[in-house]
């Protein structure tokens, strides 16, 4: 079935032709075109498998010309008044308000999304996008004397201002195809960078309307282009281009690993893949513990990078544990069709194609010993919220990310191999901590080679103006609000040479 929204088309009415399924114009030099290339790719919905609506696959000559553009378009950009930029960016926040039910439709036809995710997706947009509008006001340089430095009169003054990287290359995964854009699209350009953003495939069609608005609010010609087109396809062009300044991207660690071997001395700004782990310790809240663990590992199917993957205790406190969880699916979690109200957390996943996957790896897990104790099926693109028992870490179960509803019980001998396990995995996005004893949480947090630790909440990105990075291979840098401003931007410093 075909996306047919009715609220703000005239708006984006200029994005695609009129056939049926629609094909996509791409957006470069402040125009919507069509690719010379003749070459499409389809966003199948992973509802029910329906097209969507078809992208273009831009050529490199459409690329280098876009490319082009945007370094010409920085110089002006950067030098335009802050406060312009700030109040383009306001603007972009009410225009994504102003089309929230129609963005929210879009997304759950086409990443299947459940209807409440899909709009808290857009309004956290929305809130974020003014955040870093307000934020980048407090962001300044500074000046540095020389004679603290032993050796140093007074003779120089250094005065040291945040400067754009100049094109940013914004690249965003399918599981948040607007707000990871936007994440990335609103701090580079409040810093005076211009932005090449290049959609997922699915989430693309997404990714231009958010393009369509940014040009809406005002960011002049040249400075935004959105480039569509598969990862596999223009990809490698994107990422190795001369003119890309820096990269930031959002996707899979072994996408990272294969962009950052081709983008030699480019500033890198990476969110990858998690596998994150709970662990319980004996005194933990059980109640807190079980909703969280259903909440951290189901909602969205489990494709969040924070989603839970793995569970660690005792096996006394699994014991407890299980069953509650067992009992509290049951409550918290409704497989189905992501449009209607009953659905609740577990629509498909992304493709058919990643659910037969996902089915593989659970069978594998099962034949080397571990045991299904809720769902485990697939229909179609739906696997069911699936609870595996006598897991071993280093099952691909849990060492590979698996991006779906899955999570994994492991039993441990005390807490020192909980710690353990988790810093022999490839992945160091997030933990959590479960206990009454706050401070006990306190010592033991530094133990784990994790970007955040939870004390008492499962891993989560919010609020976004905390920092949120991965160690391993989970990531390269920090973002959230004000660290993702100071990460697109550098430092260039004028000394000045006092006349003696
Ligand atoms: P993905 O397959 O790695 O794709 C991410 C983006 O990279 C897409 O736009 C994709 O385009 C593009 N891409 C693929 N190959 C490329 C190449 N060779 N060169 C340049 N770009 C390329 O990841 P995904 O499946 O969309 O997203 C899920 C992954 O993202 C998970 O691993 C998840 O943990 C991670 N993630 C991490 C965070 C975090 O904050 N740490 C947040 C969200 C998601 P196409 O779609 O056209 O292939």
């Amino acid at each position: 079935m075909l996306y047919t929204g009715t609220m703000t088309e005239d708006l984006f009415d200029i994005l695609h032709n009129t056939a049926t399924p629609p094909v996509y114009r791409y957006f470069s030099g402040g125009s919507w075109k069509e690719s010379a290339s003749g070459k499409t790719t389809s966003v199948y919905s992973p509802i029910d498998n329906s097209v969507v609506g078809i992208l273009q696959v831009v050529t490199p000559k459409e690329i280098d010309d876009a490319i082009e553009t945007a370094c010409n378009a920085q110089r002006e950009w950067e030098q335009t008044p802050l406060n312009q930029r700030v109040k383009i960016m306001h603007l972009v926040a009410d225009w994504i308000r102003h089309n929230e039910q129609y963005l929210t439709d879009l997304l759950v036809m086409e990443i299947g999304k459940t209807a409440s995710e899909a709009k808290s997706e857009i309004a956290r947009t929305a809130d974020l996008t003014d955040y870093f509008a307000d934020e980048v006001q407090s962001i300044r340089g500074e000046t540095l004397d020389s004679d603290n430095f032993p050796g140093y009169d007074k003779g120089r003054i250094a005065v040291i201002e945040h400067v754009a990287y100049g094109v940013v290359l914004s690249i965003a995964p399918f599981n948040y195809p607007v707000n990871l854009a936007a994440s990335k699209i609103v701090p580079a350009l409040l810093m005076g960078n211009s932005v090449v953003f290049k959609p997922p495939t699915q989430g693309g069609i997404s990714g231009l309307h958010l393009a369509r608005i940014f040009e809406k609010a005002g960011v002049p010609a040249g400075v935004l282009t959105c480039a569509t087109g598969g990862g596999s396809q223009i990809g490698d062009y994107l990422v190795s281009h001369p003119k890309i300044d820096m990269i930031a991207f959002t996707g899979n660690s072994d996408t990272g690993l294969a962009i950052a071997a081709k983008a030699p001395m480019k500033q890198l700004l990476f969110e990858c893949g998690g596998n994150n782990a709970t662990i319980v310790f004996p005194d933990a809240d059980m109640n807190l513990t079980v909703k969280e663990i259903v909440k951290g590992g189901f909602s969205y199917a489990g494709q969040r990078c924070t989603a839970i993957k793995y569970v660690l205790s005792t096996p006394g406190v699994l014991e407890t544990l299980l069953p509650q969880v067992l009992e509290t699916i049951k409550e918290m979690v409704a497989m189905g069709d992501p449009r209607q109200d009953s659905t609740k957390l577990v629509g498909p996943v992304i493709s058919l194609a990643t659910a037969k996957e996902i089915e593989e790896v659970i069978l594998e897990a099962v034949k080397e010993g571990a045991v299904v104790v809720s769902g485990g099926h697939r229909r179609d693109a739906y696997i069911e919220p699936t609870i595996l028992t006598k897991v071993k870490p280093s099952m691909n179960i849990v060492s590979k990310e698996v991006f779906g509803p899955v999570v994994s019980f492991i039993a441990v001998s005390d807490m020192d191999e909980a710690v353990r396990i988790v810093n022999s995995q490839r992945f160091g996005l997030q933990a959590c901590v479960f206990t009454k004893d706050e401070g006990a949480g306190l010592k033991y947090a530094p133990l784990l080679n994790v970007g955040t630790v939870q004390i008492n909440g499962s891993p989560q990105r919010g609020p976004d103006h905390f920092p949120f990075l991965g160690v391993k291979h989970s990531g390269v840098g920090v973002q959230g609000v004000r660290y993702s401003l100071e990460a697109m931007s550098r430092l260039k410093s004028v000394v000045i040479n006092k006349p003696q």
